[in-house]
């Protein structure tokens, strides 16, 4: 299999890759518009989650942006976006059940957390790098030292992308978990979290085949100046 083989795998990732972010725009979009049956705001779930897991250390707040929800581990915070922290519909509490599913992980130090932690620096100045290669192409005569260095950068970006996915997969599944057993969502609601946190995933799993064809593109370029 060669250079043109990948190339083609990687435009087809890519389409994947849209593919998922459209599907995860629509899946959520449509169980933001269905509110739950008990009426929970998404920073009370979260809230709520913290307290029942006895971390007391880590803030809820509300950010600007659309899906820009996260949990901070440096500062300690929950943020929520506008819509999830305030709504009340199955995607708010989903959305806020799976950013404490991180802040869980962190205060349990889940290892594949640890590890990715470990990783951030690394993974910034390969970033750093990235941004320089095609300057550096300029000043570098040997194209196979720019491609070797190109190469490590990808790999670096594809390992941590590789690390995310259980983390990611994770912090879904003990949200499902909590929102299941404290009855925030009934039964019947359980299958939109669900399809809300399967299609987040699925933009992760998409994200990871495509550096996974561009580490392998660049290795059977690699591979054919060597033979
Ligand atoms: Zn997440």
């Amino acid at each position: 299999m060669g250079y043109e083989f990948f190339t083609l795998m990687m435009i087809l990732c890519f389409f994947i890759s849209i593919f998922a972010s459209t599907s995860l725009k629509s899946t959520y979009k449509k169980y933001m518009k269905i509110q739950n049956s008990s009426h929970f705001s998404g920073a009370q779930v979260a809230a709520s989650i913290l307290r029942q897991f006895g971390i007391n250390d880590v803030r809820v707040e509300e950010t600007s942006g659309e899906l820009s929800d996260h949990y901070d581990p440096r500062h300690k915070v929950v943020r929520l976006s506008t819509e999830n922290y305030h709504g009340t519909s199955i995607a708010a509490v989903s959305v806020a059940a799976h950013e404490c599913g991180h802040a869980i992980q962190h205060a349990t130090e889940y290892v594949p957390v640890v590890l990715r932690s470990k990783m951030v620096p690394v993974v910034n100045f390969a970033n750093k790098v990235s941004y320089g290669l095609f300057a550096l192409s300029l000043f570098i005569d040997n194209y196979e030292t720019v491609l070797k260095i190109a190469f490590l950068v990808f790999f670096v970006t594809f390992l941590f992308q590789v690390v995310t996915l259980p983390v990611e997969f994770d912090a879904s599944k003990r949200a499902l978990k909590i929102l299941n057993s404290s009855n925030v969502l009934q039964e019947h609601e359980m299958k939109g979290s669900k399809k809300v946190l399967k299609a987040a995933a699925f933009t992760y799993v998409a994200g990871v085949l495509y550096s996974l064809m561009q580490v392998l593109r660049i290795l059977s370029v690699l591979n054919r100046r060597d033979s």
